[in-house]
């Protein structure tokens, strides 16, 4: 499907105004990279502003660990290959900078490391409780990779203390391969998910791209399985082709398809709570869609 027939709900307005350039430069400042810039999300000047009528801080979402990844999904924009050192001094960073913007809910994720003797995860623990010890009020979600599925390397994450840990599946079983990595896999992802579940009170989540090839028995299926091993969020967005390169878009959900997902989670499912929407990615507003679901 062509990228140029992309239907008006997909329009959104960039992003402008005096919050988004004061931290935009916050972040030049430490040496910091946000998905919400790097993947030129269409959320971010909604997120960073937390405009929502309900008062609360925004969020952002902060990727660790450098720009390169070490796997290829046909779906993502991100670099493969030449992977840098890591950045001994990122926890630190993300840690102040989360203070000078004065966000209160912080989105963490990370590329793929396999090319590191724990995949990246002692790094990401030790993000996750910098900023804990700092800003003990700030609600921390990590958004991580599968770590191959090893238990111990999820069990680090946990332990550091987040408030939300997601992973995503991406996709139905069935599409896993063309859509993720080889390394990826859809029963090594709920595996992940599943151990969080079972071993701590942290919520846990994921997200799924509609619009690569998967039927509506498959979507359900899916929210079933994640249903099976108690996942608490799911969230579900328009897969975006970011190049004629990358996999190709095969439908547009309409937005009124995306509210029946919402509803099938939401009320027959009973899961916490679904952002089901064209525009809506894993970390959208995500701190205010889980204050309203959780604190009040
Ligand atoms: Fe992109 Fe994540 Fe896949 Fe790496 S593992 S290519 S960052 S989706
Ligand atoms: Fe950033 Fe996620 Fe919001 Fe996009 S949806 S602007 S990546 S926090």
């Amino acid at each position: 499907m062509s990228r140029s027939r992309k239907p008006d709900w997909l329009k959104m307005r960039p992003p402008s105004g005096r919050e988004f350039t004061d931290i935009k430069e916050t972040l030049r400042e430490h040496d910091l990279n946000t998905v919400c810039e790097e993947a030129n999300c269409p959320n971010l000047g909604e997120c960073w502003s937390g405009r929502n009528g309900s008062g609360d801080g925004g969020t952002a979402t902060f990727m660790l660990m450098g720009h390169r990844c070490s796997r290829t999904c046909n779906f993502c924009d991100v670099e493969t290959g030449g992977m840098e050192p890591l950045d001994p001094d990122e926890p630190a960073n993300v840690a102040d900078a989360i203070a000078e913007i004065g966000l209160d809910y912080v989105v963490l994720t990370s590329v793929d490391r396999d090319d590191l003797p724990d995949q990246g995860a002692e790094h990401f623990a030790e993000t996750v409780r910098e900023i804990k010890r700092r800003h003990p009020g700030i609600l921390v979600e990590v958004l991580t990779p599968d770590f191959q599925g090893d238990p111990e390397l999820v069990r680090k994450i946990i332990d550091a203390g987040p408030d939300v840990f997601a992973h995503n599946v991406e996709t139905v079983e069935r599409l896993q391969h063309p859509v993720r990595d080889r390394r990826a896999g859809y029963e090594q992802s709920l595996s992940v998910l599943e151990q969080v579940s079972q071993e701590s009170d942290v919520y846990t989540k994921t997200s799924l791209m509609l619009g690569v090839g998967e039927y509506h028995h498959e979507i359900y299926q899916t929210l079933s399985d994640l249903r099976e091993i108690d996942l608490d969020v799911v969230t579900l967005g328009q897969y975006l082709q970011p190049s004629r390169t990358h996999l190709d878009v095969e439908r547009y959900v309409t937005p009124d398809e995306f509210d029946t997902w919402r509803a099938v989670a939401e009320d027959e499912m009973d899961f916490l709570y679904c952002a089901s929407g064209p525009m809506v990615r894993s970390s959208y507003k995500a701190g205010e869609l889980f204050v309203d679901a959780v604190l009040r």
